[in-house]
Order: structure tokens, then C-alpha cells, then sequence
């Protein structure tokens, strides 16, 4: 339903240079992103997640569009990354690997302000493609806290402290959980997600971004 309003409310640009195009990425701009995206398949130690996947350095155009996804009305991007990550054959290997996809979370407040999650959309987006079941109903913002992109690296690590919950958690037993969030800065927010997956009996978890800082 949110899909169909998304596209008569958006006709089909590229996201990047914003020419319209049938496809979400003009072939010229496809050209360009193909020098800078690489699919970065990380084993992380002592965190609750195992994995940390990400296509891009957050600089440049990227960071620039992920800034507009994030903070300008911009959900039509969604399209466009998703576009990319679904085209990354190592990717989506590594994505097919888990159960089940589940985006990290904003605040319901927060949802009303922004009309979107922009994490959510880009969940749902690649697990339609993937064939892969999303779930949105598992973990939960309870807290609003302050903004990540608000405070210092060093404020992060506490400000995500306690912020997240699980519900129905019957759902993530025994399962392999693939996270989706933008980006990743300082791994607070996918750290403490993590931790509650891991408490709700999930079995292993991987964190997905579009880029990492
Ligand atoms: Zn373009």
C-alpha cells in the first residue's frame, strides 16, 4: 500500500543526479557509483553482532544523499539504495545467508515527524527482492532519545544505552538476523540493538548499512 502511494506521489528519478529515469540509478551515474561501491564483509569482535556489511565510505555523494534520505523528506531514496545493494551479487550472497531482516527502529514520535523509517524501507525493499522475510514488529524504540547525529561520537555510546526492546520474540528464536540501518558511525545503536535480539534468542546477527563513517 505505502509502496503504490510512494510512486504516484514520486515519479521515477535517479536518485543520485535526480534526472528522471525508469530506473532508480541512471546509467551514468551507475558508472560512477561502480568506482566508489564495494561490497565490505566485516568479522567484528566483541560486539553482539558478528558481521558488518556496508557498500560505501560515508563521504561525498553519498554521504550527501544519506543526509537527504535522513533528514529532508527524501524516502523515494530508498529505491536507489536498495537499487544498489540488490545489485551487488557478494552482497546479496552474504544477505541471503540470514533468516530474516529486521530494520533498526525509530521512535513512534519520531515516525510522525518524518513520515518514514527510512531503515524500514530499505529493509522491507530488500527482503522483497531477496525473498526473505522482514519484520518490523520484534524490536522497538521504547525511548526517544536524542539524536545520534546530535552528539559527539563519545555521547553516542550511551545515548543508545536502554533505548531499544523486543517484543514477540518468539519470532527471532534460533534465527539469523540480518539488522539494516543507514549508517554506521560508531556501532552504539547496531551494538545495543544487537544485544537485544541476542536477549530475545536470536542466534546470530549481522548488521547492514549503506555506508560506514
Ligand atoms: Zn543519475
Amino acid at each position: 500500500m505505502l509502496d503504490k502511494i510512494l510512486e504516484i506521489i514520486f515519479p521515477n528519478v535517479c536518485g543520485m543526479c535526480g534526472r528522471i529515469n525508469k530506473n532508480n540509478l541512471c546509467p551514468q551515474c551507475k558508472i560512477k557509483l561502480k568506482e566508489i561501491t564495494k561490497a565490505n564483509i566485516i568479522k567484528v569482535k566483541n560486539k553482539n553482532f558478528t558481521y558488518l556489511a556496508y557498500l560505501f565510505k560515508y563521504d561525498g555523494i553519498i554521504r550527501e544523499k544519506i543526509l537527504k534520505y535522513k533528514f529532508k523528506d527524501s524516502a523515494y531514496l530508498y529505491k536507489t539504495f536498495s537499487e544498489i545493494i540488490i545489485k551487488n551479487k557478494k552482497m546479496c550472497g552474504f544477505i541471503k545467508k540470514y533468516d530474516i531482516i529486521i530494520p533498526v527502529p525509530i521512535h513512534k514520535k519520531r515516525y510522525k515527524e518524518r513520515g518514514y523509517n527510512q531503515s524500514e524501507l530499505l529493509a522491507k525493499e530488500i527482503a522483497k527482492i531477496l525473498e526473505i522475510p522482514m519484520e518490523k514488529h520484534v524490536l522497538i524504540k521504547a525511548l526517544n532519545n536524542t539524536p545520534q547525529s546530535k552528539l559527539s561520537k563519545q555521547e553516542r555510546k550511551n545515548n543508545a544505552i536502554g533505548v531499544y526492546k523486543t517484543i514477540n520474540n518468539q519470532k527471532i528464536i534460533n534465527k539469523k538476523v540480518i539488522l539494516v540501518d543507514d549508517i554506521y558511525t560508531t556501532g552504539s545503536t547496531a551494538n545495543e540493538c544487537s544485544k537485544m535480539l541476542k536477549q530475545a534468542g536470536a542466534n546470530e546477527i549481522a548488521v547492514l548499512t549503506i555506508a560506514k563513517d
